[in-house]
């Protein structure tokens, strides 16, 4: 450990906590323990595993409230998304702890002799979390790991190290054995960039920005590292004519505004059929209006600050003086790195709000003629993260699902992430896929063997 960091609350701009900042060498001195640890822990009978992890899940649990509010304090997160965020990382574990005893291979019929296949562990895996939702992005990646016997480092954010810390201590407790799962606070440049180049790393799960997972890409192709990215979005929520108007309109400020839009999977250009798109903005003021901005540790608070000065500063770059207001929510003044809902109409296709990942509360409204348009428009762009359409017609909610280029999409609502499905990317958006019944099969090799017969 050489020099620290001060850990700010994005509230208040009050340092909570100043946190060590783990340097290369002991970056490297972790990895080889996480190295070293790893026989011993694919060799843990699968049902001790599945139990560690239950246990861990349970420690988990008996802490949501602690967890969430340490998040409160670290991240702006509203205090009910945060314990979400915490029930999240528990009911993953439990949902992965079933892994480890069926970890099944096949039994495929050949000449000679009998031939199976088995789930083996790769070895060290190293995760790189960013700061928007540091909680449930590290479970993603860890559970599914431990789960199939490999032993993990984790580096998160630089600006969110609480919660991971405390998960480690938790881990911990539960009997998972300390170099099994090691938490690293720290730099990118420096603990992210040992993962990606030790050797004795044998993965990487990154979620982050896509400038940075082609590097961590790029990096990892020198070792043919296996890599796992979850990269930005510029997610479409396209509204037809026919759709349930007062319910589009009521909900789409939560599909883009949660976690004050600092989310992959928010839903930055709302795009609506052009016979309703007066109607809709209509509908939408109020709406957006009514969006609860403020001390996100109030139950009643949707929306909390931005996580950081410069990050602010970014999002701000987005709505220069003369941009396309219609409309705005309000956001605290004093302390706090606040930014109002924004809410951009009419506004040019090539506006870089329309076109580049914002990560803010700020959405573009844009009208389209029929399906088509809807589909190219919502393609337009080189992420595919997730989107969402609205309409009561059954044949075309299939039609535009199966047309969006796009990872996770839902219809009549805005979700994303469920941890029984798969999450992920299409093009820029990421590479392979997390959470549900086969994360798994992202931290294993297939291993063949054959055995003759005589
Ligand atoms: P980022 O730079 O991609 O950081 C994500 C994680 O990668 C952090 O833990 C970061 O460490 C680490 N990292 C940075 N450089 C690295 C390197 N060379 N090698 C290994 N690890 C490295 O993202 P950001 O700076 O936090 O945010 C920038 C933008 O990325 C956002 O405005 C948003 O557009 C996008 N973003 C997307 C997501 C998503 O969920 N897809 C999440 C966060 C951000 P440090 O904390 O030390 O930087
Ligand atoms: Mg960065």
């Amino acid at each position: 450990m050489t020099t620290g960091f001060d850990v700010i609350n994005p509230a208040t701009e009050e340092v909570v906590r100043t946190v060590p900042l783990t340097s290369a060498q002991d970056t490297d001195a972790a990895i080889e323990r996480a190295h070293a640890a790893w026989p011993a822990w694919r060799a843990v009978v699968p049902a001790d595993r599945a139990r560690l992890l239950r246990r861990f899940a349970a420690a988990v649990d008996a802490e949501v409230e602690n967890l969430a509010l340490l998040e409160v304090a670290n991240a702006g997160h509203t205090i009910g998304n945060a314990r979400w965020e915490a029930g999240n990382v528990r009911d993953v574990l439990d949902y992965y702890s079933a892994a480890p005893e069926r970890l099944f291979g096949r039994q495929i019929p050949v000449p000679g002799g009998v031939n199976m296949t088995f789930a083996e562990p790769l070895g060290v895996v190293g995760v790189i979390v960013p700061w928007n939702f540091p909680m449930p992005i590290a479970g993603w990646g860890f559970a599914p790991a431990l789960a199939a016997g490999n032993t993990v480092v984790l580096k998160p954010a630089e600006l969110t190290p609480l919660t991971a810390i405390r998960i480690g201590e938790l881990a911990r407790a539960a009997g998972i054995p300390e170099d099994v799962f090691q938490v690293l606070p720290g730099k990118g440049s420096v603990v992210g960039q040992r993962f990606v180049d030790h050797p004795a790393v044998r993965k990487i799960v990154f979620t982050g920005s896509t400038e940075v997972g082609k590097q961590i890409m790029a990096g990892c192709a020198r070792q043919v590292k296996r890599v796992t990215l979850e990269l930005g979005g510029k997610n479409a929520n396209i509204v037809f004519a026919d759709a349930d108007l007062e319910k589009a309109a009521a909900t789409a400020p939560y599909g883009v505004f949660d976690n004050a839009g600092q989310d992959c999977c928010a839903r930055s250009r709302i795009l609506v059929q052009r016979s309703v798109y007066d109607r809709f903005l209509e509908l939408l003021e109020p709406a957006v209006r009514g969006v609860v901005v403020g001390d996100p540790g109030l139950a009643a608070t949707e929306m909390g600050p931005l996580i950081s000065s410069a990050h602010r500063a970014s999002v701000a770059a987005y709505v220069p003086d003369d941009a396309p207001v219609a409309f705005r929510g309000s956001a605290p003044d004093g302390p706090g790195f606040w930014f109002p809902p924004t809410v951009l109409a009419p506004v040019s296709a090539s506006d870089p709000a329309v076109t580049e990942e914002v990560f803010g509360p700020v959405v573009a409204v844009l009208p389209f003629e029929d399906e088509d348009d809807a589909v190219r428009i919502a393609n337009d762009t080189e992420y595919g993260l997730s989107g969402s359409i609205w309409t009561r017609d059954v044949g075309r909610a299939l039609r535009v699902s199966r047309g969006v280029e796009a990872g996770n999409l839902s219809v009549n609502s805005h979700s994303s992430v469920r941890y029984w499905t798969p999450f992920g990317g299409f093009k820029q958006s990421g590479l392979g896929r997390e959470l549900g019944p086969d994360a798994v099969a992202a931290f294993t090799e297939t291993k063949n063997v054959f055995i003759a017969n005589d």
